[in-house]
């Protein structure tokens, strides 16, 4: 979800202005040009998790770095005179002091999945988080900030939203969840981040031919990227993909039918499989990743890589990706394409639908 006041850009649109990891600049172009969207977008729990946690990521930072913080109200500085109005949004929280560092700064929190976590671990910040950031420092004339970031459980993904339905209090949560980092099952991180003047123009000259723009831009993300990702829930595939490419699923039921006993075992084998699999892939991810790390630190190369003989040998091939931009050929071959276009429905389970 993209949240702008009418005509405005907060930090959090240089994502999809600069058409980074999921976000799309098309999207952002009809959000603030007010077109109606043809769908509504499903509600996603981890909106409620960094609501949730959002509290015990302040209060982490306090401790780690014996800063003092202002907010979640009254966080919107007086805004340097010289930026654009359209440049809006106000920091989840001012650091009002800090044993290290001189004058006001502010801060960012965000929750991550175990895998973005190590990621960002290794990699530092992801772009659209430090242009985030560069937005609010730009906006308040704060000469630095942190990024503070807590690693969470993503196998918990699927109840944020079942708890704020059920009104759990977010403090209790908050407690436990600062309880978890002391130890030692969730990790947390804070990033420092200074005003960086480049970085600033560069936005505010992007930001200008964007506001400036009268049309939807031609340019989108990357269709054998992350578009379609992007696109499948995006309330304006529609109308910028058009009917043909915006399969409408058949109807939810949201009525919860119940199976028979005899599909216990059944339900309980394939659930515990499922949970088996996400914490291997997880795991997987992660231990490849340091493996990769270790055969360039080590200064081997691709070919075949023979480890110890309890495993297979690796084959480290290069691999060259070829992409189709179907959008652009249906556009400028109508017909060829429809005669070529099958569409089919399939099943997909999914954990976690439904209400209980
Ligand atoms: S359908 Fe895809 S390309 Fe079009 S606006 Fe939505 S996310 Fe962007």
């Amino acid at each position: 979800m993209i949240c702008l006041e009418a005509g405005k850009l907060g930090g959090t649109a240089w994502r999809h202005l600069l058409n980074l990891e999921y976000g799309c600049r098309r999207r952002l172009y009809y959000e603030l040009a007010g077109e109606k969207a043809n769908f509504t977008e499903p509600h996603k729990s981890i909106f409620d998790r960094g609501w949730y946690l959002e509290p015990a990521i302040a209060r982490l930072y306090c401790e780690s770095t014996g800063a003092r913080l202002r907010g979640p109200e009254n966080t919107v500085l007086p805004r340097d005179a010289w930026l654009p109005d359209w440049w809006r949004g106000h920091p989840d929280r001012i650091i009002v002091s800090h044993p290290r560092a001189h004058g006001t700064g502010i801060l960012e929190c965000k929750t991550a999945g175990t895998w973005p976590y190590r990621k960002m671990e290794s990699d530092g910040l992801p772009l659209p988080y430090v242009y985030q950031l560069q937005h609010y420092l730009a906006l308040t004339g704060c000469a630095w900030g942190a990024f503070a970031v807590l690693e969470v459980d993503d196998r918990l993904d699927d109840y944020w939203t079942d708890m704020r339905k059920a009104g759990v209090p977010r403090k209790c949560v908050a407690a436990w969840a600062v309880e978890c980092v002391h130890s030692g099952r969730w990790k947390f991180e804070a990033f420092a981040v200074h005003r960086d003047r480049d970085r600033i123009r560069y936005l505010l000259g992007e930001g200008r031919r964007f506001m400036g723009l009268k049309e939807p831009p031609d340019k989108i993300p990357d269709v054998n990227g992350a578009a379609p990702k992007t696109c499948r829930e995006c309330p304006y595939r529609r109308t910028c993909r058009g009917i043909g490419e915006a399969v409408e699923a058949p109807a939810y039921d949201e009525e919860v039918q119940h199976a028979p006993a005899e599909l216990d075992g059944l339900f309980e084998r394939a659930y515990e499989l499922h949970e088996i699999k996400r914490e291997a892939e997880a795991a997987y991810g992660a231990a490849r990743a340091e493996l990769e790390g270790a055969l360039h630190a080590a200064a081997l190369g691709p070919g075949i890589i023979a480890g110890p003989e309890t495993v297979p040998a690796l084959a480290w091939t290069k691999q060259r990706r070829r992409t189709f931009n179907s959008a652009q050929f249906r556009q400028e071959n109508a017909d060829l394409y429809a005669d070529y276009v099958v569409e089919n429905i399939s099943d997909n389970l999914k954990w976690g639908g439904g209400k209980s």
